[in-house]
């Protein structure tokens, strides 16, 4: 019998597979259940369409059958089954999933089916030194036995089966002094594991277990009689089958809904939170909903699919139902099961369905609530929330034109300059000594450079706090809100601070009066790339500054110009100067001097220093650079 090699790739990555993407090998069980399950179901949904199968969801099921003394586990199931050619293909090319095919070729929602990788099987090879599998296909006379010791390669032969279904037959691998195999054929370890990973399945997983009873009393036995033990076995159901959100929130562990989790949903983290609601009512569902505790990989690509899996009365009918989650929470991962749903209900039916939109309603608000539960009573774990999922909350914000902003606005977090740490905005307003009237921030991509701005350290040094903003989406929030509990949100590059004394406004003003033709030969220099020229009291040892006018900053000139379209949004840039700096004597003396071409030089140097203190790119570094040289030289 001719040996066959697995596909070339198949080699390198069953290598990998069974020595290191499972840093946990008990779960080759729950791997094996799944695709029995997985069968199961695929068998039940044949036979909706084909009635000569004659077979009902209860007569299917999954039988696990240790045998101590051949050291064998089998686990069987009365499934699809698979075909010679199917055998080959599904388990002789690893990372291929027969399962995922199906679905693809049935196009139907209506499967819960749990593979899609095409690798689990494999997981088999951690614990076992050889597998065999028997199988015979729905509508097939002959069944075939795939047999395979690993990287080697599998044998393909022609066998017998009395019924439809597959047999995983593992031979389990010898105990070391460090490993120990054979617990999996003890019973109980058996009955724990698929309590642990497989409770949920809807199939009953059935073994048998050998249990104690006291022999009946015979009649004649006399008064020194003493009880007798026989042991026996009994086919047990080791799964409750009843779907996890069913159950009494008090009845499950808090590792079961985690191991719910990352069993559904892919994740190899546990859950931030895991929220859990059942309503009567107006929405009556039961809902099972988790906060991930990471980014998914693809989260903030358009790839990522937002969506909960949503089930009719314990029936999966869509498995991401993208309507019960709007853009904001799109993060959110669950269940939600409903009796008021149909169960031949379709995608373009469930958008128009107002029960759906109620439930969508109701569950927006729970989640909301959770979320600011977890800020008051766990700050820690929402920091790492929101590190993780912040920025979409300001989208949220931001999108539809603010409508959410309401909703959205006390989940914000930003860093505070004066406490080094996330403060909500709640928290910045109480903190807010009396005369402060606006919420102050600086927005560009690095916290230390920003709280170095000349007019962070002037916002600071009037004992107030500054909101560092380093995110892209961050200042197009705050305009979108413009203000928060009536404190408007004060970029401090907006120009017009408010900050300086009455006396240095009015010294200010006489400077910019008595240098008239100075600032005008400035704005001719520049030409065009500044609307205006200031006189600044407040900047200390800077001697100079830009701000912006109206509502683009130029930050976000920054950003937008990084966007499609984006080329020719400009901010309206104003050159502050300081009176009190030698640089402006400078300016004043080659003005005095009638030196235009000096004047001219100086302000391209003070325009382009400035743009580097914004952290904003230069439009000309080469000719900056020979300004520079030009002064040294
Ligand atoms: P996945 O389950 O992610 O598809 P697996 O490696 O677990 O990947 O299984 C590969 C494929 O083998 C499955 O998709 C399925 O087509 C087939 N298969 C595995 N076990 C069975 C089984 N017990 N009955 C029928 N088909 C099975
Ligand atoms: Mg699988």
């Amino acid at each position: 019998m001719a040996m066959r090699q697995f596909k070339a790739e198949s080699k390198k990555l069953l290598d990998l597979m069974i020595n290191s993407i499972y840093t946990n090998r008990e779960i080759f069980l729950r791997e094996l259940i799944s695709n029995a399950s997985d069968a199961c179901d695929k068998r039940y949904f044949k036979s909706l369409t084909d009635t000569s199968i004659g077979i009902t969801k209860d007569d299917l099921h999954i039988h696990i059958q240790p045998d101590k003394e051949n050291r064998t586990l089998t686990i069987s199931d009365n499934g699809v089954g698979m075909t010679k050619e199917e055998l080959e293909k599904n388990l002789g090319t690893i990372a291929r999933s027969g399962s995922l095919d199906f679905k693809t070729e049935n196009q139907s929602d209506n499967i819960d089916i749990i593979g899609q990788f095409g690798v689990g099987f494999y997981s088999a090879f951690m614990v076992a030194g050889k597998v065999t599998v028997i199988s015979r296909a729905q509508g097939e006379d002959t069944a075939w036995k795939w047999e395979s010791k690993g990287v080697e390669g599998y044998t393909l032969t022609e066998t017998e089966r009395d019924e439809v279904g597959t047999d995983v037959i593992l031979v389990l691998k010898e105990d070391t002094d460090n490993e120990n195999y054979s617990e999996y054929l003890d019973e109980y370890t058996l009955a724990g594991l698929v309590k642990k990973y497989s409770d949920y399945i809807r199939f009953p997983i059935t073994m048998y277990r050998e249990k104690s009873r006291q022999k009946p009393k015979p009649e004649d036995a006399g008064d020194d009689y003493k009880p007798e033990y026989e042991t026996y076995t009994e086919l047990e159901t080791l799964n409750s089958m009843v779907p996890i959100w069913k159950r009494n929130k008090s009845e499950v562990k808090e590792e079961d809904y985690n191991e719910f989790y990352k069993s559904k949903f892919m994740d190899y983290s546990d859950p931030l939170r895991v929220i859990t609601s059942r309503t009567e009512g107006t929405a009556t569902y039961t809902a099972l909903l988790f906060i991930p505790g990471r980014t998914p990989y693809d989260y903030y690509t358009k790839e990522y699919e937002k969506g909960l899996a949503l089930y009719a009365s314990g029936v999966m009918i869509m498995e991401k139902c993208a309507d019960l989650l709007p853009d904001y929470f799109s993060f959110v991962k669950g269940v939600v099961d409903s009796e008021d749903l149909s169960l031949n209900i379709s995608r373009e039916t469930l958008q128009k369905d107002s029960q759906l939109r109620l439930m969508r309603n109701s569950l927006e608000k729970k989640i909301k609530n959770e979320l600011h539960a977890m800020l008051v009573n766990d700050r820690e774990k929402y920091e790492t929330f929101w590190k993780a999922f912040g920025r979409q909350i300001k989208f949220g914000i931001y999108g539809d034109y603010g409508m959410h902003k309401d909703l959205l606005a006390d989940l914000l977090l930003f860093f505070s300059a004066k406490e080094q740490k996330y403060v909500t905005l709640d928290e910045y307003i109480e903190k807010m000594p009396e005369g402060q009237k606006c919420i102050y921030y600086a927005a560009g991509d690095d916290t230390d450079r920003l709280g170095k701005l000349p007019n962070a350290q002037l916002v600071l040094s009037k004992g107030y706090d500054l909101l560092l903003c380093t995110e892209d989406v961050d200042e197009f929030c705050l305009q979108m809100m413009r203000d928060y509990k009536e404190k408007e949100f004060k970029n401090i590059n907006s120009g017009d601070l408010g900050l300086e004394t009455e006396e240095e406004k009015k010294a200010a003003e006489e400077t910019a009066t008595e240098n008239k033709d100075l600032f005008e030969e400035i704005k001719k220099a520049l030409n065009g790339k500044i609307k205006d020229v200031k006189v600044n009291p407040t900047l200390q040892e800077h001697p100079v500054t830009l701000s912006s006018e109206g509502g683009i900053s130029m930050e976000m000139e920054k950003i937008l110009r990084k966007m499609p379209n984006g080329e020719d949004v400009e901010s309206t840039k104003v050159l502050e100067l300081n009176p009190a700096h030698p640089v402006f004597a400078a300016l004043k003396a080659a003005h005095e001097a009638g030196d235009t071409e000096k004047v001219g030089r100086y302000a391209e140097l003070l325009y382009d220093q400035a743009l580097l203190i914004a952290g904003l790119p230069l439009e000309d570094p080469v000719a900056y650079a020979q300004l520079v040289c030009g002064l040294m030289s």
